[in-house]
């Protein structure tokens, strides 16, 4: 025993200078993102890769194997919830999964995304595919190495898919999204077919440090901890996180649209409080952090849609938006504003899509992930592939490639495969969790319609966010709900919300 525990320290040892390494590239990743002068760039990219790269030899190191080896024995006799068990099983995992992939293909990659990248933020406001294309195939060629990495998949996709989504698969998730889209494409076409809200309450002019205080308060309220976090703008906004005591998010804001800032600061701090209520005894392991893409958008998507675009919420905040904008919004009643930030529409950028289109864009992202991957559907042909999906799935047509293919950082700065599905699985999971967090306590409603979310945010915390990724989302979605993923929460949630809105 004493000679497991001996090995179990060591073992966390390691683990943590690996998260110290991890956690300090985060550092410069968000000073880059919000604070640093234009000139730091190159040096900047420079560090960051270097960290990386020392995190990965150290995680890599036979060593590490070795003491797994030697304590995978002790963690298969624990209970299967047991911290040491779930710490050992999980980092297993993990490193099983870092050494499939050679180094030198992982530098590879690592040292073309960031080219790629770089000439995507050219490309895009250029309107110049061409130049991308051919850094495309390469990411193309890599992604499919990397899945190679991992011979006896089913699909070339799986892998990669696995990496963000752990037990997905590319089938799986195609009866998943052939379920949801049954249902979603009638809903849209009812929708779609009246006339569309009139959002230009939202449109008028919105002092900015207004617009942020604002949005503070409200994620003050939800129990997002400023001692423990802080917001900055940046173009693209984010959450990042340092160590579970350090969880930050950053916003953007707009003086001509509402919606923008407090939208996106409502999401990052779902996503931060759902990183905030992890277990503090697992900070600096592989158990500190979310356990899936599509668990972590979830928890994003609680806040942003299901509480802070629902009438309930307004109900108590919107008398204060309007004390707080009384020129803009005194003569616009609450039903003006809820139908506003609910506006359903076929649009052609994903970020902007309402919750009702949102999962159509994310569908066609995947669909083509799985062409390119398979070899069905090349690069050259990617606009026009793009174009043709947008112009058959929600019936628009991008002017130019700014809004069609060159409109996603992902697979310009990561791997083709894997990108998207965990923003849809997000969506679906938010409602499962929400339906179960109010079979457990019905008064939930009621206390948002008063500002108050600790009922709803200790509900999270408990069943959720605590476990971190001790267990894998499917392990998860099973303890939470008792039965595998499913939609009927999700396709109810939005029946109920569009039917009223709209008058179904
Ligand atoms: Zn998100």
């Amino acid at each position: 025993m004493a000679e497991m525990d001996s090995k179990l320290q060591e073992l966390k040892t390691r683990l943590m200078e690996i998260s110290d390494l991890n956690g300090a590239s985060a550092v410069l990743g968000w000073d880059q993102a919000t604070y640093m002068p234009r000139g730091g760039a190159a040096a900047r990219g420079r560090q960051m890769a270097t960290l990386g790269r020392l995190a990965q030899e150290k995680f890599i190191d036979p060593a590490v194997g070795k003491l797994l080896d030697d304590l995978t024995p002790y963690g298969e006799s624990l209970p299967f919830d047991h911290d040491d068990a779930a710490l050992i099983r999980v980092t297993r995992r993990e490193y099983d999964n870092a050494t499939k992939i050679p180094p030198s293909l992982l530098g590879e990659f690592y040292q073309h995304t960031a080219i790629a990248y770089d000439a995507w933020t050219r490309a895009r406001p250029a309107n110049d595919f061409s130049t991308v294309a051919p850094l495309l195939e390469k990411t193309l060629d890599l992604s499919r190495q990397m899945a190679d990495c991992f011979p006896g998949y089913d699909h070339i996709a799986d892998p990669l898919i696995d990496f963000a989504d752990y037990g997905m698969k590319a089938a799986s998730v195609r009866a998943l999204f052939a379920e949801l889209r049954e249902q979603l494409v009638p809903l849209v076409r009812t929708i779609t077919e009246q006339e569309p809200a009139d959002d230009s309450c939202l449109k008028q002019h919105f002092p900015e440090d207004k617009q942020l205080a604002f949005g503070v308060e409200v994620i003050k309220d939800f129990g997002y901890d400023f001692e423990r976090g802080r917001q900055d703008k940046t173009h693209h906004p984010f959450m990042t996180k340092f160590s579970l005591g350090d969880i930050r998010i950053t916003t953007r804001v707009k003086e001509n649209d509402l919606g923008e800032a407090l939208f996106s600061t409502t999401h990052e701090a779902g996503h931060a409080m759902y990183e905030m209520g992890i277990n503090m005894a697992y900070d600096a392991t592989p158990l500190g952090g979310g356990t899936s893409a599509g668990v972590h958008e979830s928890q994003s998507r609680t806040w942003e849609n299901i509480v802070s675009r629902s009438r309930t919420f307004w109900e108590h905040y919107y008398p204060k938006l309007q004390a707080t904008f009384p020129e803009q919004l005194n003569k616009v009643s609450l039903d003006t504003f809820h139908r506003a930030i609910n506006k359903v529409q076929k649009s052609l950028i994903r970020t902007d899509a309402d919750e009702v289109t949102y999962n159509l864009h994310v569908m066609i992202r995947f669909d083509l992930e799985l062409q390119m991957l398979e070899g069905s559907l090349s690069i050259k042909d990617l606009p026009e592939a793009w174009h043709a999906r947008y112009k058959s799935d929600l019936g628009v047509q991008a002017p130019s490639n700014v809004d069609g293919c060159l409109q996603d950082v992902h697979w310009y700065g990561g791997v083709i495969g894997g990108a998207f599905q965990g923003y849809t699985i997000g969506n679906i999971l938010s409602a499962l969790f929400y339906n179960q967090a109010l079979k457990a306590h019905p008064e939930i409603p009621a206390e948002i319609g008063k500002g108050k979310f600790g009922t709803l945010h200790n509900w999270l915390r408990n069943n959720i966010y605590t476990h971190g990724s001790k267990f894998t989302a499917p392990e998860l979605i099973e303890r939470v709900t008792g039965g595998p993923l499913r939609i009927d929460p999700y396709i109810g949630y939005l029946k109920e919300k569009y039917g009223e809105l709209y008058k179904l």
